[in-house]
């Protein structure tokens, strides 16, 4: 089987628990204003790999990512733009006794099959916003197709992170984490949010690739707008991080 990746990195804490080998697939259908990694969003710039090459790479780092409680992560891009690619992955790590996850925007969540959520331990659901307008604005995309795959996760028992970036002026509305606080909480497979304090850390890729980045002026969320937002969770009896 063949699919087109960006890269492999190792990381820890953020994609999923413990130490994690990361993939990240190529391609995305989403431009969201705040992209850490604008060099996935075209498969044309990705490099054709076998499922048994990225298996092989998986294989060098299977007892180190274990023992440190940790395991793989599919990312990308956007890992469901390769679903066939994605659920052979997942279905041969979690074959050989790793924990899987798979981090996805849920805007394509249809083309996840129940065999492929059954291998994946741990869904990382962006939900980028939750006011519709809102999340058309940071994305350029629906938010509808996230929610109705959340509710479907909610479904099947599967665990789920979620994850939202806090952009100050354009994801912070009261009303708008009031909303994903709300129906989070009402699902019953979400062990936690992640609140992700938006930073500017990607300017220079975007510069590097000859794009724009439109939030190059915006500051990080200060301690006062995540103190509201992490209580505006817990309220809920959402647990945030
Ligand atoms: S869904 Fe992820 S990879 Fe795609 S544009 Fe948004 S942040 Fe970037």
């Amino acid at each position: 089987m063949n699919g087109v990746i960006s890269s492999w990195d190792l990381s820890v804490g953020v994609d999923g628990p413990g130490t994690r080998f990361v993939l990240f697939t190529a391609g995305c259908p989403l431009r969201c204003q705040y992209c850490q990694n604008p060099e996935t969003w075209r498969m044309r710039d990705g490099r054709r790999v076998t499922t048994d090459e990225v298996m092989d790479e998986i294989s060098k780092y299977q007892r180190f990512v274990s023992v440190a409680g940790g395991g793989v992560t599919i990312s990308g891009g956007e890992p469901l733009l390769q679903p066939s690619f994605t659920a052979e992955l997942l279905s041969r790590c979690h074959d050989s006794g790793l924990h899987t996850a798979l981090d996805t925007s849920g805007l394509l969540g249809v083309r996840a099959t129940d065999a492929m959520l059954a291998d994946t331990d741990l869904v990382l659901l962006d939900i980028k916003s939750f006011d519709p307008a809102t999340y058309l604005r940071v994305t350029g995309g629906p938010v509808e197709p996230t929610l109705r795959f959340a509710r479907r996760l909610a479904r099947l028992g599967r665990p789920a992170w979620v994850r939202f970036v806090l952009v100050p002026g354009l994801t912070d509305a009261p009303g708008n984490v009031d909303g994903l606080a709300r129906f989070v909480a009402g699902l019953g497979n979400v062990e936690r949010v992640d609140v992700l304090p938006f930073h500017r850390m990607a300017a220079g890729k975007y510069a590097r690739l000859g794009l724009c980045f439109p939030l190059a002026d915006v500051p990080p969320p200060d301690q006062g707008l995540l103190s509201r937002v992490h209580a505006q969770f817990q309220a809920h009896g959402v647990p945030s991080t």
